[in-house]
């Protein structure tokens, strides 16, 4: 099964990213290389590589995979980047991000989720991931600055901290919005200030936290 998954991931990038504007290469390796049925239970395996999102478990699911692709490539990431994700869920965008930069750390407020997050890095010997259990709208103050921050989780605005933890020049990518629908914002700090524009519409699970909802 090993060559079919492959060929599904082939595929994925072939039907799903290219005719949509993922041209980035470094964007559209990873999207080949990283095995999302791994990241899924094993009953859903087979639909890993459709253009849906699926179930993780805890309420929470991981992103359609053009999403994940969209983000990625909003991040302009490059080989030296160190990037901040919020939201691990199932690990999937973390080691999309692990494939193409240097360290990835991300946060994820459901313990059981950000354990088995953790085998599966294990599992995949992605050594460049450290990950933690806390409120991520709090960003990882330790680490700070990161060249890029992406959050996997929708909230009502982009968290103080997490602008104040973004390096300058850097690029952070945050879907925002109400609960039930939020715009993908690209917020950029260069030469000290602040610019932020709007990509597309999008609908993903609650940002929850002292600067998220505070309620589900
Ligand atoms: N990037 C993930 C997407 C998971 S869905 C993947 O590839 O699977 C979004 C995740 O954000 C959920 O797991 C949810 O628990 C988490 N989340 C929500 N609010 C959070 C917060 N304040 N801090 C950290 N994680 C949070």
């Amino acid at each position: 099964m090993r060559n079919g998954y492959e060929k599904l991931r082939a595929r994925l990038v072939e039907e799903q990213l290219l005719p949509r504007g993922i041209h980035d290469p470094a964007v559209l390796a990873a999207m080949a290389a990283v095995p999302r049925h791994l990241f899924v239970e094993e009953a859903l395996r087979p639909q890993a590589y459709g253009d849906f999102p699926l179930p993780i478990g805890e309420g929470q699911t991981i992103s359609q995979p053009y999403i994940v692709a969209l983000m990625t490539q909003l991040l302009e990431l490059t080989k030296e980047d160190r990037v901040l994700e919020i939201g691990t869920g199932c690990g999937y965008q973390a080691a999309v991000l692990a494939a193409i930069c240097r360290q990835v750390y991300t946060v994820e407020r459901i313990k059981p989720l950000l354990a088995r997050a953790r085998r599966t890095f294990d599992r995949l010997q992605l050594f460049n991931i450290l990950s933690k259990a806390d409120d991520g709208t709090e960003g990882w103050a330790e680490h700070a600055p990161f060249d890029k921050i992406i959050v996997t989780a929708g909230g009502p605005s982009i968290p103080a901290p997490l602008t104040e933890q973004l390096a300058d020049p850097g690029v952070l990518v945050m879907p925002v919005g109400d609960r039930d629908l939020q715009a993908l914002t690209v917020l950029r700090k260069q030469a000290g200030e602040i610019t932020s524009r709007i990509e597309e519409r999008v609908r993903f699970v609650k940002l929850l936290g002292a600067h998220g909802w505070k309620t589900e």
